[in-house]
């Protein structure tokens, strides 16, 4: 198996690629491949629940993520595996044990990629449903707020075209929740959660083609990953009991 890197290494990894200087305290950078086109503006597209073993048994409905990454690589979520800890293990080079943040509604003080680049007088925005956790993490310490009414992946979208098409925000951080919800419903490796995974494949791709267009580097990620669960609740489950949970994927794409 290839090197395994912490999730936490996304935050220094971003900034890298952005040409900032990122806090001592900051977990180290992936070293990425500097061979590929990287622009200094970043998407970075969280697929909540698109664990690395999940990629690999969906392949079939992710031609487009499966096959024209131009780099990938393997990160290890923190525990506990929820998606509160890990949004913010990646967005400020921290792990658990310093942030402490385990539920969307607690309050942090740990420094982000977000108060960096506005330091640096950079424009961020957040792209997700209203009710997201990454709303309600990070919606005071962006530049720009997602819109409200937001409820589905389509319509999250659509606003994240509009963004990229403005060109004027320097990084894109947009969160997709659709997938997590159907793998806890009917589990992850079930037909809906096929058909979302689908969805997000199409949906990269018309990222990806708009992140060329318009001067953005785009990333692919995941919080952690999901799996099998047989309760009278749910389907599908991530408390970091299996490496399904813990394993998930960071991909660049120029394509
Ligand atoms: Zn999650
Ligand atoms: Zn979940």
């Amino acid at each position: 198996m290839s090197e395994i890197f912490s999730a936490m290494s996304v935050a220094r990894t971003i900034l890298n690629i952005m040409g900032l200087k990122a806090p001592e305290t900051f977990a180290p950078a992936i070293p990425i491949d500097k061979t590929a086109f990287f622009a200094d503006k970043v998407c970075l597209l969280t697929v909540d629940s698109l664990g690395s073993s999940l990629i690999k048994h969906h392949k079939e409905k992710l031609p487009f993520v499966s096959s024209k990454n131009d780099c990938s690589y393997t990160l290890k979520a923190e525990m506990p595996c929820k998606t509160a800890v890990n949004l913010l293990s990646q967005a400020s080079g921290l792990g658990f044990d310093y942030h402490g943040v385990i539920t969307k509604d607690q309050k942090f003080n740990a420094e982000t990629v977000f108060d960096i680049m506005r330091k640096c007088s950079l424009n961020t925005q957040i792209v997700c449903c209203e009710n997201s956790t990454m709303h309600i993490l990070f919606k005071d310490k962006t530049y720009k707020q997602s819109l409200t009414d937001i409820t589905t992946d389509e319509a999250v979208a659509e606003l994240l075209f509009e963004v990229i098409k403005e060109k004027h925000i320097d990084f894109i951080w947009c969160h997709l929740l659709d997938f997590d919800k159907e793998s806890h419903r009917n589990g992850p490796l079930g037909r809906e959660a096929a058909s979302k995974i689908a969805q997000v494949d199409f949906l990269v791709k018309k990222t990806a083609a708009l992140c060329k267009e318009n001067g953005y580097t785009l990333f692919l990620n995941a919080d952690h990953g999901h799996h099998i669960v047989h309760t009278p609740f749910a389907r599908g489950i991530h408390d970091g009991s299996s490496d399904d949970d813990l394993f998930i994927p960071f991909m660049h794409f120029t394509c």
